[in-house]
């Protein structure tokens, strides 16, 4: 019988394993699919407090991760495929293997949706990028790409613009699902050039960095060429909370919805991270709301000792 399983193990999991493992709850930590999440995917942090010369992204997971560890974290690689939220004890099924756990704190993230193209994913960190608040910086005089024709493009694009020396917005109709406001401002900006309704076809990386990408016309056919440094893809996100449909509360995205602090409409069950948040996704956030779980959680077992 475990006090507490944190599913997930990026910036929200490793926090709280942090704050539980410090308590003495002996948290497992169930790692997931993309261990450590999405900052293992990127290269430089530069806006991650206490840094000031910056922290690759997977050297500040492996040390979240070393500092659970110290205070008794133990971890689990895998994901979790069925969650009995219906008794509690809860039933948490990995693998091959059942776990009972008093709390369970849900910090399983959101994954990037990529184009699914040949070495784009090898390229995140070398030119590709799915965040530009990230990344934008180190595109400064440089020109980029973003895709996508939703509020996320737009407000990206527009983001964008502050640093690059030019911003093409490359979408796949000539028809934008964007607000009509999101659309208005980054139409008022000299900066975006529109390229549609194109698709990248190919993006060209010969010694492992972005150089540039062939286009394709979805109606003609035709392509094109274009030379940058970076291709920002904005195409949404996918909350990872397949497993507790119908068991959680959830948006129609399927972003789990806390209810008080972190708590869910499940006594017992806390969220942090990416998996409740589509505003944010910053690492201090996600974070910040592991803290918040952990505390949550460290309380509720106090308040039900039997
Ligand atoms: P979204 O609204 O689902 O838009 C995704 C965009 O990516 C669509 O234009 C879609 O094209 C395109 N796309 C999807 N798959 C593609 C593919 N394989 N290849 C090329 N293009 C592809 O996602 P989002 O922009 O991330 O927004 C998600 C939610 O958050 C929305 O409700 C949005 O309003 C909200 N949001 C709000 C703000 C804000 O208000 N500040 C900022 C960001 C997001 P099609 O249109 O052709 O399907």
């Amino acid at each position: 019988m475990r006090n507490v399983i944190i599913v997930g193990s990026g910036c929200a999991g490793l926090t709280a394993a942090i704050y539980t493992a410090r308590a003495n709850l002996k948290p497992l930590v169930i790692e997931g699919n993309e261990p450590g999440g999405q900052l293992s995917l990127t290269t430089h942090v530069e806006n991650y407090p206490g840094f000031p010369e910056g922290v690759l992204g997977p050297e500040l997971i492996d040390n979240m991760r070393k500092q659970a560890q110290k205070f008794g974290a133990e971890f689990k690689a895998g994901s979790v495929t069925e969650a009995d939220l219906a008794r509690r004890p809860f039933l948490v099924t990995a693998g091959p293997e059942v776990h009972e756990t008093r709390t369970l704190i849900i910090a399983a993230g959101a994954s990037a949706r990529l184009l699914g193209l040949p070495g784009e994913k090898e390229l995140l960190g070398h030119g590709v990028s799915t965040c530009a608040t990230c990344d934008g910086y180190f595109f400064r005089g440089k020109p980029i790409a973003v895709v996508g024709g939703g509020d996320s493009a737009m407000e990206e694009a527009n983001f964008l613009s502050r640093y690059a020396s030019r911003v093409y917005l490359i979408h796949r109709r000539n028809e934008f699902r964007a607000s009509k406001i999101m659309l208005d401002r980054v139409k008022a900006n000299g900066k975006v050039e529109w390229i549609t309704p194109y698709v990248i076809d190919e993006i060209r990386a010969p010694e492992g960095l972005v150089t540039g990408v062939r286009l394709k016309h979805t109606q003609k056919g035709s392509f094109r060429e274009l030379d940058l440094d970076g291709v920002f893809v904005a195409i949404g996100h996918d909350p990872n909370s397949m497993v507790f449909r119908g068991k959680l509360e959830m948006n129609q995205n399927g972003y789990l919805i806390p209810r008080h602090g972190s708590l869910t409409n499940v006594p017992g069950v806390f969220v942090a991270g990416d998996v409740q948040d589509h505003r944010y996704r910053q690492a201090v956030t996600a974070a910040g709301s592991g803290c918040m779980a952990a505390l949550d959680a460290e309380k509720f077992l106090e308040e039900h000792r039997d």
